[in-house]
């Protein structure tokens, strides 16, 4: 009898069949091969201050955390966190038992969705969304659900309506990022109150990443979403050193929580990376206590060149966005006679030597997110000067 011939069972696994490799990968190749400037991926282009830098050598040298850490995080980074939440938000925690050091944002992420869903959970997330949270609802079982921001008086807005449309009795935990990349938008205080109400009325638990804390421009204020009423002993929030001090290959983030739900994270983390980072946690420890001057001044560079590479943009005819936090404008490239976001994206870098980010690669809902292109603003002044040198032929065609 012959033998039945079957295809070949594919080597990646059903969750993460669809994910295939992040944009990241292409763009960054394309930039290398093209000599393009890179404006997609957002990291800085020079380092944090010296004496954090300073700091992590010291540590290195003096046989500090080149063994492994304590699971947790060292002490010293904990109490540091701690003192950070409580000096800017008023929120105190327990650095025993309410702070957990992850390696990066991105563990935090992945160990709290691990350590929170069971299979078949919904997860209400904003779209679109950062990169990593679709893998990770899909890695842990979960379900997600998309509620999309939409344009509107030149910034991309939350419908609350949508939002509370969203969420059914199978919701255990709505996910969100403010500020939020890709774009540029920070939640305002009345729709963080109507988020909290939300959760509380069908006890929801939330995990905001908040790693842009502390790049938010003009007069607009971080509203930490934990500080909100009946927040606290239901939310998980996340922060990073990569951000806040430019060393994004340090790969220290943290969560604060309450301890039950700090503990889950833990489950799930010490069995991912267990711990990371030794030395540059010391680093990271001195550098959550600069002083406000230190935080001002980023802040103020940061938005400087948020406002050139805006300039630059408009100028070249792209429809912009209004940034209030991140590194990230995101365009419209309609009014250049475009439609096809990730077709320009592959295009841009042989046509004006620049590369950006196509959204549409972060929304379930593509077509929402079509017209919409994303550049970093986190890079010198002239690079950025370049760039825009360079986005001026796409007008003059
Ligand atoms: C960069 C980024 C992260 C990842 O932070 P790491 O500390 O580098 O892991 C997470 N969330 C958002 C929204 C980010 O932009």
């Amino acid at each position: 009898m012959a033998r039945m011939t079957s295809m070949p069972r594919p080597l990646l696994n059903r969750r993460l069949a669809e994910f295939g490799t992040t944009i990241f990968a292409e763009m960054s190749a394309l930039a290398l091969s093209t000599g393009s400037i890179n404006l997609g991926q957002g990291f800085p282009d020079t380092d944090g201050p010296e004496e954090v830098r300073e700091a992590a050598v010291r540590a290195l040298r003096d046989g500090r955390g080149n063994q492994y850490p304590p699971g947790p995080g060292i002490p010293e980074l904990r109490t540091a966190i701690a003192a950070h939440q409580q000096r800017r938000y008023g929120l105190a925690y327990d650095p025993d038992t309410e702070v957990l050091v992850t390696a990066g944002a991105t563990e935090a992420i992945a160990a709290a969705l691990l350590g929170l869903l069971e299979p078949g959970d919904e997860v209400v997330a904003l779209e679109p969304y950062y990169d990593s949270y679709a893998a990770c609802i899909a890695m842990a079982g979960g379900r997600r659900v998309p509620v999309t921001l939409r344009p509107r008086d030149g910034a991309f807005r939350l419908d609350l309506d949508e939002l509370r449309a969203a969420v059914t009795d199978r919701t255990r935990l709505l996910l969100i990022n403010t500020p939020h990349n890709p774009t540029g938008t920070v939640l305002t205080r009345e729709e963080l109150t109507a988020i909290a109400a939300l959760a509380v009325e069908r006890d929801l638990l939330v995990v905001t990443d908040e790693v842009y804390e502390h790049l938010v421009f003009d007069d607009v204020e971080h509203v930490p979403l934990a500080s909100l009423p009946g927040m606290r002993e239901r939310t998980v929030t996340i922060g990073s050193a990569g951000k806040t001090f430019s060393f994004t290959g340090w790969k220290v983030g943290w969560v604060t929580a309450a301890p039950g739900l700090v503990a889950a994270v833990r489950s799930a983390k010490q069995f991912l990376t267990y711990v990371s980072s030794g030395p540059f946690q010391y680093a990271v420890a001195e550098a959550l206590a600069l002083p406000e001057s230190y935080f001002t001044a980023f802040r103020e560079d940061m938005r400087a060149k948020r406002d050139l590479l805006a300039a630059g943009l408009a100028e070249a005819g792209f429809g912009v966005f209004r940034t209030a936090g991140t590194y990230f404008i995101t365009t419209d490239i309609r009014p250049l006679g475009e439609s096809d976001g990730i077709a320009f994206c592959r295009a841009l870098p042989e046509r004006a030597g620049v590369v950006a980010i196509p959204n549409a690669v972060f929304y379930d809902h593509r077509e929402a997110g079509a017209p919409f292109v994303r550049f970093a603003f986190c890079k010198r002044l002239e690079v950025l000067e370049e760039a825009t040198r360079r986005l001026a032929k796409l007008r003059a065609r």
